[in-house]
């Protein structure tokens, strides 16, 4: 298409614009939540989409591995549903996650959605057991596709210490795959995606954390990051403190809460990634009435539990039963999970309200 001097023009005016306006809801949806409002006027600053709960693996940890259905089944997102959801959020959020609870590259149409993500402006992120084959020509359309980031999933060195977390995958086709993309890259001259090894750490594979990420210099990824993994059998505790990031509530707020929007393939929109079941879902996707579902009782129940610490937990509500939640109260965990070594007993934001 020819782009002249005054086509040009309009198009880096609309892109300031649009910079402009994601920057100033960033800093209000940080304004909301540091001043602790429960009715937001801002617009999740993040996104995650789960185009697909579809997965080959069967990890002993993920209900979608433990081949549970959650009462919405499997499935995988439409490209219109998807352009719905993208026209109404993402002027306002400068980053979309395209996984959750499956592995992303079962809805047949990734390249597309991440295409119209990418056009939009969004950062765009995936995270892939790639334990499946794949044709050149696939990595090349997600390559082309404009992907910011790819993380991929394995967590051992071979295929004994991987295929104890990762049931069912091969190890040599993760390493084939990801020596694919490194080549893809290379080929088409591009720098993204930026390619993460990320390796959950368990009591069985701790001790070759440091071989994995030396093969993953070897590969020429650009990142390898390890973290602890969830697990409901605390036999599977590493011994060392790794990050469990999915704990963190160093910001004495559930930031789900106040900056990112979670979507089911189906439209339902949960609390966070952590929501599973359809009957925990806060609400479905209706064009154009995003801030009505934002601001809906759940989320604003579930915004109190952070805001007004010494209030009674609210009957029934999906976040009462959340790890995060009872940390920040002073609870027993709800989970098998040790507690962070850096957990306080009484939460200074309870102390602070008594
Ligand atoms: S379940 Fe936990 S992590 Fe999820 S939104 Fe509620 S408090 Fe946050």
């Amino acid at each position: 298409m020819y782009k002249g001097p005054g086509l040009r023009y309009l198009y880096s005016v609309n892109s300031v614009l649009r910079r402009l306006r994601r920057a100033f809801n960033h800093y209000l949806a940080e304004t909301e939540m540091a001043l602790g409002r429960n009715r937001l006027w801002s617009y999740p600053s993040e996104l995650c989409i789960d185009v697909s709960n579809k997965c080959n693996l069967r990890c002993p940890y993920c209900p979608t591995g433990r081949g549970e259905q959650g009462g919405r089944g499997r499935g995988s997102i439409s490209v219109d549903l998807f352009r719905n959801i993208l026209d109404d959020l993402a002027p306002y959020a400068y980053q979309l996650e395209l996984f959750n609870w499956g592995e992303p590259f079962f809805n047949r149409e990734l390249p597309t959605l991440i295409r119209d993500a990418s056009v939009r402006g969004l950062r765009t992120v995936i995270s892939s057991n790639l334990s499946f084959p794949l044709s050149d020509d696939q990595v090349r359309a997600v390559v082309d596709s404009g992907l910011s980031h790819l993380a991929a999933a394995v967590d051992g060195v071979d295929q004994q210490s991987y295929e104890v977390y990762r049931r069912g995958g091969s190890f040599d086709l993760v390493m084939q795959n990801l020596r694919a993309f490194v080549r893809a890259k290379r080929e088409l001259g591009v720098s993204n995606p930026y390619i993460t090894w990320q390796y959950l750490v368990f009591a069985h594979n701790e001790g070759r954390v440091e071989e994995a990420r030396r093969l993953s210099a070897e590969l020429g990824l650009d990142n390898f990051f390890a973290m602890g993994g969830l697990y409901d059998d605390p036999s599977w505790a590493p011994k060392g403190e790794y990050n469990f990031n999915y704990l963190k509530v160093g910001e004495k707020r559930c930031s789900f809460l106040w900056k990112k929007a979670v979507f089911h393939f189906d439209g339902g929109l949960a609390s966070c990634c952590m929501g599973f079941n359809k009957h925990d879902d806060f609400d479905d996707f209706r064009p154009g009435q995003f801030r009505r579902m934002w601001n809906n009782e759940k989320f604003v129940a579930a915004r109190r539990i952070w805001t007004a610490p010494l209030s009674p937990l609210p009957d029934g509500h999906f976040c009462v039963s959340c790890d995060k939640v009872k940390l920040f109260r002073g609870l027993p965990l709800t989970s098998k999970m040790r507690r962070p070594a850096d957990a306080e007993d009484v939460p200074r934001a309870v102390a602070a309200a008594r």
